[in-house]
């Protein structure tokens, strides 16, 4: 496990790329500069952990495109001690840049191979959410509720209902919403039954899938 003055130049190009296309929050900015993301890629990817792209991670997953992963960081505005819930660990690098902008962390992971390897790896770098769980993100974490925002980072068909019912009052949830093309989702609770909507472009995700534990 090496980080290397090379992986830090190439993680500084990969920041500046990330501003050019639009990324303007400097602590997400900031997280992406100091996560080792190659660490995170199996290790023929090593070389490509640092252009701006998606690969695979194992168990037909992928890791987000940075782009991706700062885009949705940035929307969710988290503040040091947020409780925050992400849906799809995966990797775990999502997780890692929502530890570096202090939010307190639990994660959903319905493959059990990813769930092992995260909860392995995260700590070796560090890396300490309050909880990984291996289950069902359609459901949310219902005994921790309420939660000041969620992240899906999964393609979710529908939204599921148990996330917004989990989400505080001034809580954001962020969600891509389709089949093959999502529309990356942005939901404020103003209120017990009220929420507004806001649909911010086009995204491609591996789907949330549901059913399996
Ligand atoms: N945040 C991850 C992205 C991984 S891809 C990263 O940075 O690497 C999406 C992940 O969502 C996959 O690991 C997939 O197994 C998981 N997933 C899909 N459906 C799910 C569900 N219903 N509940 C929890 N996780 C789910």
């Amino acid at each position: 496990m090496k980080d290397t003055f090379k992986h830090q130049g190439m993680r500084q190009q990969l920041v500046e790329i990330l501003v050019k296309k639009g990324i303007k929050d400097q602590n997400v900015l900031a997280a992406i500069g100091k996560i080792p993301r190659h660490l995170f890629m199996d290790s023929g990817f090593i070389d490509h952990a640092y252009q701006d792209k998606a690969f695979p991670i194992g168990a037909d997953q992928t890791i987000s495109q940075p782009y991706t992963v700062a885009f949705q960081s940035e929307l969710m505005q988290i503040k040091p001690g947020d409780k925050v819930l992400e849906i799809g660990t995966g990797s775990g690098y999502q997780t890692a840049v929502l530890l570096e902008l202090g939010a307190k962390v639990f994660s959903i992971e319905r493959q059990k191979e990813l769930f092992k390897k995260a909860s392995k790896f995260l700590p070796k770098l560090g890396y300490r959410a309050k909880k990984l769980i291996f289950g069902d993100g359609y459901k949310g974490l219902v005994e921790e509720a309420p939660f000041k925002s969620i992240i899906v980072t999964a393609g979710a068909p529908f939204v599921p209902n148990p996330l917004l019912a989990q989400l505080e009052i001034g809580g954001r949830l962020v969600i891509p919403v389709g089949d093959a093309v999502q529309t990356m989702t942005l939901f404020i609770r103003k209120g017990p039954k009220e929420f507004e909507k806001h649909e911010l472009g086009e995204f491609r995700f591996v789907p949330l899938l549901e059913d399996k534990n």
